[in-house]
């Protein structure tokens, strides 16, 4: 029986879900990771070579057999070598009178004084526990690790992050990384598949989404009305209600607005959510939409459809936009247009400067009319922009007094029967079709920093116009479901396709 510090990570990532461990553990078959996982796996190993390359004095024990790298590691010890790389600890622990092995490879241990620092490399630049359980979890269980190998507690826990800074946690004797291992084990010994709700981000980006999803489709899981968070389903699950047409059936929107979260550090209650919960899962079990009142679309002859790629903060890169892009559509459609940060230091500003320009122009124009866009992405950027850069004609003031976020409204005024209003997956409800295939925000991403890491113009160029060539598909999407939107208000609105549009 073996517990190790991955399973830690497994148990927290991408997602918390316990589901996870159980399915790994059983060797149940996996999904290939994504493109944009497979990028920070790269930049992950890159930055942990970069760090070792900058230590001095270094025995490396990253291969060969484990028992052999543990015992290495303790020889290595013994002779105080200066920095152990990627050292091998095993120990051994007694969970509910069964005995676990226990392993964890930590990527150095550093000389520091009589005695030894443990520190590990993450691309993550925020380590606290809320952002990042699992890491302070898995230092935690380092740390017991190499007291029970040497008998000493480690001189220190280090990360050194994504920023580049050292990052120093408190060793509290492994405490909480042994509960959370107690959880694992049991999880790890129960026969049966322990049941876990679906849930549209949690989901998303996992290995067994291929698995799970289908699963819970099959089922007709509560899970999967919009609305309902993860505990309302355990709550429900408490009530006998499973799938969603029992919730229909059984309750009503005034029982459901009590259903009260179990005591914790505050209690909440579905409350107000509850009729929205209702239609939802209402229009899941009839298939079709519920109508709950006309969008708040404003009324213009025109519209700006408007659309952002950008990228997390990365290692010692700040959160950035390298794409703006932006067209009109309506009765006076114009051409698409794009805002593209350049590969130089001043890369981000000039991004920044174009599509002021871009968006100056189309006010210009077309005098104030709505910027379309979806979630809140595009409004929290410009605000982060003109923090970072200025608005020095006060066109990014105009874009955002007419910033109209597509998304709310969708969700006020039609209940769909989908599990999410993502702009993806309304898109392909009302019919659109797409060209381009398998792409997505982080296929965009991925190919952003191909783009960044090549040296060949030829090809950044390529992959520049792949990624711009999607970001207008998103604004023809965008422009198409708000015609559809439109046709709710007035239904006599013609749609009209985005090749149309932009014909005239
Ligand atoms: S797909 Fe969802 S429910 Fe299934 S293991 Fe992954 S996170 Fe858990």
């Amino acid at each position: 029986m073996r517990l190790s510090a991955s399973d830690i990570y497994a148990y927290h990532r991408p997602s918390p879900c316990g589901l996870r461990v159980y399915l790994r553990h059983r060797g149940e078959l996996e999904s290939e990771p994504g493109e944009y996982e497979e990028v920070l796996r790269r930049l992950g190993e890159r930055h942990e070579r970069s760090h070792l390359k900058s230590l001095r004095g270094v025995v490396e024990l990253d291969t060969g057999m484990r028992e052999e790298r543990e015992r290495l590691t303790r020889q290595a010890v013994a002779d105080e070598q200066e920095v152990i790389y990627q050292p091998a600890l095993r120990a051994s622990l007694e969970i509910a009178g069964v005995r676990w092995e226990v392993t964890g490879d930590p990527d150095f241990l550093i000389r520091w004084g009589d005695g030894y620092l443990i520190r590990d490399c993450k691309i993550a630049r925020r380590i606290t526990h809320k952002d990042h359980p699992e890491i302070h979890h898995q230092m935690e269980l380092y740390g017991w690790l190499f007291e029970r190998t040497f008998g000493t507690p480690p001189r220190a826990l280090e990360v050194y992050n994504g920023a580049g800074e050292i990052v120093e946690l408190t060793y509290k004797g492994g405490t909480r990384a042994l509960q959370e291992l107690e959880v694992i084990a049991g999880i790890k010994r129960t026969s049966r598949e322990p049941y876990e709700p679906v849930g549209w981000t949690k989901c998303k980006d996992c290995s067994f989404h291929y698995r799970c999803w289908p699963q819970a489709e099959g089922r007709k899981d509560v899970a999967l009305v919009y609305g309902v968070d993860q505990w309302m389903v355990h709550e429900l699950r408490e009530d006998g209600i499973e799938a969603y047409p029992k919730l229909v059936e059984l309750f009503t929107e005034e029982r459901l607005a009590r259903l009260t979260k179990p005591a914790g550090t505050h209690t909440s209650r579905v409350g107000k959510r509850a009729g929205s919960i209702m239609r939802m899962a209402q229009a899941l079990v009839d298939g079709r939409e519920i109508l709950i009142q006309p969008p708040a679309i404003p009324e213009s002859d025109d519209y700006v459809m408007f659309d952002l790629e950008g990228m997390p903060p990365q290692l010692q890169e700040p959160a950035k936009i390298y794409l703006w892009g932006l067209q009109v559509y309506g009765r006076h459609p114009g051409e698409f247009r794009s805002a593209l940060a350049d590969f130089g230091p001043e890369g981000d500003r000039n991004g920044w400067l174009e599509f002021l320009r871009l968006a100056g122009e189309m006010l210009e124009e077309n005098g104030d009319l709505p910027f379309v866009h979806w979630h809140s992405y595009e409004k929290t950027n410009i605000r982060l922009y003109v923090e970072r850069y200025g608005d020095p004609d006060g066109v990014a003031a105009r874009v955002l007094e007419n910033l109209v976020d597509c998304l709310p409204l969708a969700q006020e005024s039609i209940a769909l029967p989908l599990p999410s209003y993502s702009l993806k997956v309304v898109e392909k409800y009302i019919g659109f079709e797409r060209k381009l295939h398998n792409t997505g925000g982080d296929w965009a991403m991925a190919r952003y920093v191909e783009a960044v890491e090549t040296e060949d113009e030829f090809e950044r160029q390529a992959l520049m116009n792949l990624i711009t060539a999607y970001n207008r598909e998103d604004l023809e999407a965008m422009w198409a479901v708000l015609q559809w939107l439109r046709s709710k208000v007035q239904p006599d609105v013609k749609l009209v396709s985005a090749e149309d549009a932009e014909e005239g």
